[in-house]
């Protein structure tokens, strides 16, 4: 489970319906998958925003790691990072997405969760607090596609390899970050506290 590893992070888009209703998009008939940079993986407490974005967003999801039998083996909350300036000028201009999706640091992640320690994906809940409010919540049974079904889905179309990350996309409260906002997030299943990660934006 070493982040140094990861060489892929495939990514999927509107995976959750209220977050596609609020980005007033349509909600997808196959997954919509996109890269984000191996190296994008941040695996401190520091988030950076890089200086030529006015408008980061946070998306947390929940992550996968892909074993050496290109299994999901483990589970942990990331951050996938969005330049929602950048994106939206690429979106406009039929450009790809890479400058707002893959900046350094882009990938904020958590430690491993072994799957074998959770008894139903089902019950996974997840919780993104900024500056002491919730503004992010999450249920894996509310994922669109589910993430076995995104990972045969990778599988079938792409070199997927031992140590990539699968991102399984993110549920509404989407929004910009600031300087100073401190970010918690959690991972819970049945109300079992799994994993709690902290984040600072500088
Ligand atoms: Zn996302």
């Amino acid at each position: 489970m070493n982040a140094k590893l990861i060489r892929n992070i495939w990514a999927v888009g509107r995976n959750y319906a209220d977050h596609a209703r609020e980005m007033k998009a349509e909600i997808p008939k196959s997954p919509m998958i996109f890269l984000k940079a191996g190296s994008c993986v941040e695996t401190g407490s520091k988030i950076k925003i890089p200086a030529w974005s006015k408008d980061v967003h946070h998306e947390l999801e929940l992550a996968y790691w892909i074993d050496e039998n290109l299994k999901l083996s483990h589970v942990s909350l990331a951050l996938d990072l969005t330049a929602r300036d950048a994106q939206a000028e690429a979106k406009a201009k039929g450009q790809p997405w890479t400058s707002a999706k893959s900046f350094t640091g882009a990938c904020p992640l958590g430690s491993w969760v072994s799957l074998a320690d959770i008894d139903t994906q089902e019950e996974l809940q997840f919780q993104l607090i900024k500056n002491n409010e919730i503004v992010q919540s999450g249920y894996a049974r509310d994922m669109i596609f589910n993430p076995e079904i995104l990972l045969q889905h990778i599988k079938n179309h792409f070199p997927v390899m031992p140590s990539d990350l699968l991102l399984t996309g993110t549920p509404a409260g989407v929004a910009s970050l600031k300087s100073g906002d401190v970010l918690q997030a959690r991972l819970t299943a049945a109300n079992r506290e799994l994993l709690t990660c902290h984040w600072d934006v500088e």
